[in-house]
């Protein structure tokens, strides 16, 4: 039914890729990028497989360069992770993922890509309560999606700090489930609640039995575990089927939307209802 309407919607993608910015130069112009606050948010929806139905909008960071246009993160979240950028960035996207959920229509929720060296800094669990608090957001409505990488180090600290996040409410996913290289020892005692299927294993997952069969293990693996599971990266119908064959419960991707633009997702919300 959504398809009719696609569109409607804007591509909110970014335009240019910044790989011909040499590092330092990376480095100065994202350091007066954050000064200035040149970023913008966008949001891709995250979706019931069986139902299609908008559960939740991913937090996507995008850098508006002055003449390059829309930059990936993917271009610059590693140099923002080796100049500490990254904490200034990420603590700009967490207050407006937060903002920007309190004015969507319903209750879906707001899911925050973290960083190792984010999450670490410390003070960060009460920044993340504050945050909810002055913007009267139920913790309920933020999901951190966090990395194995984060869990590798048997850190005391880190798993205090997701306990005292999962007392508030708030949910914690491991995002690119599968990709970590990680032991999957931690999943017996971390506290956390959503694993994300990397794009890796979902891109192919019609086409290959392999694929097939790693998906279909993650999506048990979670049931037994108590886990709920996003399956990322679902670009065809095909891919959808057969997610829903193996019962994977939440899905994204471009078959659904690509990350939009801040301003069109009441009118995706609304969309949605009336048809
Ligand atoms: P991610 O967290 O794995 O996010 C999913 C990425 O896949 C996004 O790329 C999204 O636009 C893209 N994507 C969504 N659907 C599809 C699909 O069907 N096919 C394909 N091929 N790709 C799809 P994006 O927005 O360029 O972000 C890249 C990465 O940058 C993210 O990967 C995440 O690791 C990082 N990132 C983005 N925003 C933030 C942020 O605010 N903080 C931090 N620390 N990292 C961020
Ligand atoms: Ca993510
Ligand atoms: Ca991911
Ligand atoms: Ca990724």
């Amino acid at each position: 039914a959504k398809g009719a309407g696609k569109g409607r919607w804007r591509r909110y993608q970014p335009a240019v890729h910044a790989a011909v910015l040499q590092r330092i130069e990376l480095r100065a112009a994202l350091e007066q990028a954050v000064a200035d606050l040149d970023f913008t948010v966008a949001y891709q929806p995250i979706v019931g497989v069986e139902s299609d139905a908008t559960v939740g909008f991913e937090a996507l960071v995008r850098w508006r360069h002055p003449t390059l246009g829309l930059v990936s993160p993917d271009e610059f979240i590693d140099v923002a992770e080796e100049t500490g950028l990254i904490e200034p960035i990420g603590d700009w996207v967490l207050q407006q993922a937060i903002a920007a959920a309190t004015r969507w229509p319903g209750t879906p929720y707001v899911s925050v890509n973290v960083s190792a060296r984010q999450f670490r800094a410390p003070g960060f669990v009460e920044n993340v309560r504050k945050e909810l608090l002055a913007a009267n957001l139920a913790p309920t409505r933020l999901v951190l999606e966090i990395t194995e990488r984060l869990l590798l180090r048997d850190d005391e600290q880190v798993w205090l700090d997701l306990t005292g996040l999962r007392e508030l409410g708030v949910r914690i996913a491991i995002d690119d489930f599968g990709t970590g290289f990680s032991s999957l020892s931690y999943l017996q005692q971390v506290p956390i609640d959503i694993l994300k299927i990397d794009k890796s294993f979902t891109a192919t997952v019609a086409s290959s039995a392999r694929q097939q069969a790693i998906v279909d293990g993650i999506v048990r693996l979670a049931q037994t575990l108590s886990l709920d599971v996003v399956a990322e990266g679902i670009e065809t119908a095909a891919d959808r089927d057969l997610l829903r064959d193996i019962r994977c419960p939440y899905g994204q991707g471009y078959l659904y939307s690509h990350p939009l633009d801040p301003d069109d997702i009441d009118g995706w919300l609304r969309f949605e209802r009336d048809t």
